[in-house]
C-alpha cells in the first residue's frame, strides 16, 4: 500500500539516486553474463546506426561502453544516412539470423525515408532488446511481457530498490509515449508487483494538468517539455519521477540540461524526487544491459538468476 513519503532534512524531498541504484543493478548482471560466458556463450548485442541525429552517435557510443563494461560483447553496425532502406533491411536480416547475436537495436531516429515502423517490424521479437516491437508490446499490454521496455523497466526498479510501494497508488504519467508513457502506465496497472496502481495518462490534449497531476502519489513526467511540473503541481509527500532530458539556454546564454519538472520547486512539495541528469537515465540504460543478459538466456536456453535485477 502506498505511503507518502516524508520529506527529507529541511522538508526538502529526498534525492532518489539513480546512478546507484543503476550501479548496483550492473554489478548483479556482471554475474549472471559470467554465468553465460561459462556456460560456453557471450551475450552480444549488436547496434545498427543510420541516424540523421548526430546526438544518436553518442548514445550508440555509450550503450557499446556499458556492454564492454560488464563483459556483453557488442556489434557496432553504421550506415551512412543516404543508404537505400534495402541496405538497413538486409542488415537487420543478417543480424537476425547471426547466432551470436542475442540482442538487436536500431538506433532512433533513422534516415528520414526509412519507415521506422518497418524497421521495429524487421527485427527477430527475441533478440527485440528495446521491446518495441509489436509481439513484445502486445506481450506487455496482455500481461505476459517477455521484454519490459528500458525506459519504464528502470523506472519500475528504481520505485522498487527505493521501498516505494507502487499498490494501491494513485500514478499519474504525463506523456503517452510509445516508449515511455504508454508502456509506463501499462507497467502500473498490471497485475504484478510494481504495479497495481491505479493510473492516469496525461498527454497534450489534457485539460487542466494541474489538477490531474495533483492526485498522483506517483508521478511520471514524461512530456519532453522543460520544467513543465512545478511545485504548484505536485501533491505534498509524491513521488516525482522525472523523464525528461531538455537542453535549454539559459538569459547568461549558457545551456543547461533539464528535466520535465522544475527541480528546485518540485523539492520542496515532493516527497521524492529523481534529478536530471543521474536519475532514470542511468537506470535505462542499466535495463538495456537487463535484457541483453535475458536476451542471450532465453535463446540459448541457459538459467541465469536476473531476479534482483529486474522481472
Ligand atoms: P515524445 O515527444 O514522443 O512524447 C511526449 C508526450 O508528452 C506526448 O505523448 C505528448 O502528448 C505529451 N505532452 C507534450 N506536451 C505536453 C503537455 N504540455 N502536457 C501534457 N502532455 C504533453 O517524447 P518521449 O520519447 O516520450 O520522451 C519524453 C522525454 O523523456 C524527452 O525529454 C526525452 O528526451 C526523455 N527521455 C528520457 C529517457 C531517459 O532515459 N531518461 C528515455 C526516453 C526519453
Amino acid at each position: 500500500m502506498f505511503k507518502p513519503v516524508h520529506a527529507g532534512c529541511l522538508g526538502m524531498a529526498d534525492i532518489i539516486d539513480g546512478d546507484s541504484i543503476a550501479a548496483e543493478l550492473r554489478e548483479d548482471l556482471t554475474a549472471a553474463v559470467e554465468t553465460l560466458v561459462d556456460a560456453g556463450h557471450r551475450p552480444t548485442l549488436a547496434t545498427v546506426l543510420m541516424s540523421p541525429d548526430p546526438a544518436s552517435e553518442t548514445y550508440i557510443s555509450m550503450k557499446q561502453d556499458d556492454c564492454e563494461e560488464l563483459g556483453i560483447g557488442t556489434r557496432d553496425v553504421r550506415l551512412d544516412t543516404d543508404a537505400p532502406a534495402e541496405r538497413l533491411f538486409e542488415t537487420i536480416e543478417q543480424l537476425n539470423t547471426d547466432g551470436a547475436v542475442d540482442g538487436l537495436l536500431v538506433q532512433s531516429p533513422v534516415a528520414d525515408h526509412v519507415d521506422y515502423r518497418e524497421v521495429i517490424e524487421r527485427i527477430d521479437p527475441m533478440k527485440d532488446v528495446d521491446a518495441f516491437h509489436p509481439e513484445n508490446v502486445g506481450r506487455l499490454v496482455a500481461g505476459y511481457p517477455r521484454y519490459k521496455p528500458c525506459t519504464p523497466h528502470g523506472i519500475q526498479q528504481m520505485l522498487a530498490a527505493t521501498g516505494v510501494d507502487t499498490e494501491g497508488a494513485d500514478a499519474v504519467v504525463v506523456g503517452r509515449s510509445r516508449i515511455v508513457g504508454r508502456p509506463m502506465a501499462n507497467l502500473f496497472v498490471q497485475r504484478a508487483p510494481g504495479g497495481n496502481a491505479t493510473t492516469t495518462v496525461c498527454h497534450s490534449r489534457t485539460e487542466d494538468l494541474a489538477a490531474k497531476t495533483r492526485q498522483a502519489d506517483i508521478l511520471v513526467a514524461a512530456a519532453g517539455v522543460p520544467e513543465l511540473v512545478d511545485g504548484s503541481m505536485i501533491q505534498e509527500g509524491a513521488v516525482v519521477v522525472d523523464v525528461g532530458i531538455n537542453r535549454v539556454e539559459r538569459e547568461n546564454g549558457e545551456s543547461e540540461l533539464v528535466g520535465d519538472v522544475a527541480f528546485e520547486s518540485a523539492r520542496e512539495t515532493a516527497g521524492a524526487i529523481t534529478p536530471v541528469p543521474g536519475g532514470v537515465g542511468p537506470m535505462t540504460r542499466a535495463m538495456l544491459l537487463y535484457n541483453t543478459v535475458k536476451a542471450a538466456s532465453l535463446q540459448r536456453d541457459i538459467d541465469v538468476d536476473l531476479s534482483a535485477v529486474g522481472s
